[in-house]
């Protein structure tokens, strides 16, 4: 594991991405087209599709860092309202989002439902119109134009995940609508995914699930350590757990530590799985209130 950044050429630019979109639109192809394969830890973790996963994409100019939302469901079904919550809260947490919809099919519900959410100042949103391949140039035309009536795109970029047409026209509209800064990850990072970001993704997840509905989907983790211990055969991991109230901080840690052993030993045995090996997961609770406003800013600092 290591933290050593190459330094950024001037004018260098980075941001979280997040993948919005209706089922079936074709946001994992997407993702695994840019990463050129297919991510590691879908295969580490079955229950995979109503997670987040991760990827890294390196420019000569710019890095993003995607996050693939579980599939948005319009539907208000108890049962999927946590996922369009978990959807909802990357949109927030993102730099920039990429609304991407079929051209070959609609889903209406689920489109009106991520316009509704789509931020309305600040974070660009471009919009990627995919299945080129099984589109004529009118649908093509046609869908541009209706688009650009609905929502105010930062660009919109029509692409073929499967065939990997236009990825470059789509990554070369990206990158200039993301912030000026340094790379998050090393480069070697599309292979080596960055598991300590990873890891506080696993913890967020299961402190969020595990918590029912007295926990607002916005709670964040940070990793303060990630130190591999080969002498004891395992990876230790401290980790904090941030909540705005000392209310949820009661709620997160439980009657007598209940609650926060169950997240972690959950956490615990995600992320075993995803670095095959043992893990010693500590975890921390701590009130910080607004840290939904200063979370950019922690990842800055490489969090
Ligand atoms: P997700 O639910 O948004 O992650 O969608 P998937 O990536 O799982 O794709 C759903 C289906 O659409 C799969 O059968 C893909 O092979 C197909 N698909 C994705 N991108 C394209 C594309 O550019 N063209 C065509 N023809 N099919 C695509
Ligand atoms: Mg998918």
């Amino acid at each position: 594991m290591t933290d050593l950044l190459q330094p950024a050429p001037k004018g260098f630019r980075s941001g979280y991405v997040t993948l919005v979109g209706a089922p079936n639109v074709g946001k994992s192809t997407l993702l695994n087209t840019l990463l050129k394969e297919k991510i590691s830890i879908t295969s580490a973790r079955p229950q995979t599709t109503r997670n987040r996963i991760l990827g890294v994409v390196h420019r000569p100019n710019a890095q993003m860092v995607f996050l693939d939302t579980p599939g948005v469901h319009a539907s208000a079904k108890a049962m999927n309202r946590r996922i369009v919550e978990a959807a909802i809260a990357t949109l927030a947490e993102a730099d920039l989002v990429v609304l991407m919809v079929d051209l070959t099919s609609h889903d209406t519900d689920a489109e009106n439902m991520l316009l509704k959410h789509l931020p309305s100042s600040g974070t660009p949103v471009l919009l990627a119109l995919n299945k080129t391949d099984q589109a004529d140039r009118e649908t093509v035309l046609a869908a541009i134009a209706e688009w650009s009536s609905r929502y105010d795109f930062c660009d919109i970029v029509p692409i073929s995940a499967l065939k990997a047409s236009q990825i470059d026209d789509l990554l070369q509209a990206m990158a200039p609508q993301l912030p000026e800064g340094p790379p998050f990850f090393p480069e070697d990072s599309i292979t080596n995914q960055p598991v300590r970001f990873i890891a506080a993704e696993l913890i967020r997840e299961k402190a969020f699930r595990l918590t029912g509905e007295e926990i607002p989907y916005a709670v964040a983790v940070t990793v303060e350590a990630f130190v591999e211990e080969p002498e004891k055969g395992r990876v230790r991991i401290h980790a904090t757990i941030h909540v705005e109230r000392s209310s949820q901080k009661g709620i997160v840690i439980g009657k007598g530590g209940a609650k926060l052993k169950e997240i972690g030993t959950a956490a615990r045995g995600d992320i075993e799985r995803l670095l095959g090996t043992r893990v010693f997961l500590k975890l921390f609770v701590r009130v910080q209130k607004n840290w939904t406003r200063d979370t950019k800013a922690l990842r800055r600092f490489g969090y």
